[in-house]
Parts: C-alpha cells; structure tokens; sequence
C-alpha cells in the first residue's frame, strides 16, 4: 500500500493560507523551522491550521494558548 495520505493532501492545500487576520491586522503566518511532529509538515512549510505548535505571528506565542483574536476570513460580520 502507498502511504501517500489523505494527511499530505491536507498540508499540501494549506500551504496557499499564508496570512491570518489577528486584532484587526494581517500578518504572514510563521513556516514550521523544523517540521513539525503534530501536523507533519516538512521544514519549511506552513502548519495545519489548529495545529498545537504553530507559532502566532503578532505574539510568537502557540496559536492555539494566546490570547489573540483570530478573525476567520470566511466568517466576516458585515452590518448595515
Ligand atoms: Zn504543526
Ligand atoms: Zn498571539
């Protein structure tokens, strides 16, 4: 059996996500250095969104224990 999964796919399609909007600011988001053991993400690319060790580029702290506000570019309030 090939062990090409349905994981690659996956990190291969979130490599086009390259920015979060973060306390109303956009930022490039921070590549794995040296892959990434949660995710499993080759040096040099981006992690899965959710991942536990992706770095948060407006406090370098982990994405998912800062207290940032993430804004989902999909889930934008518009009001009239
Ligand atoms: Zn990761
Ligand atoms: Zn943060």
């Amino acid at each position: 059996m090939p062990s090409c999964s349905f994981a690659e796919l996956e990190i291969r399609s979130v490599q086009r996500i390259q920015t979060y909007t973060i306390n109303d600011h956009v930022y490039n988001r921070i590549p794995s250095t040296i892959g990434c053991f949660e995710c499993r993400v080759r040096p040099g690319q981006l992690h899965v969104p959710g991942c536990d060790s992706e770095l948060c580029p407006a406090c370098k702290g982990r994405t998912n224990y800062c207290n940032c506000i993430f804004t989902d570019p999909g889930d934008e309030e518009l009001t009239d």
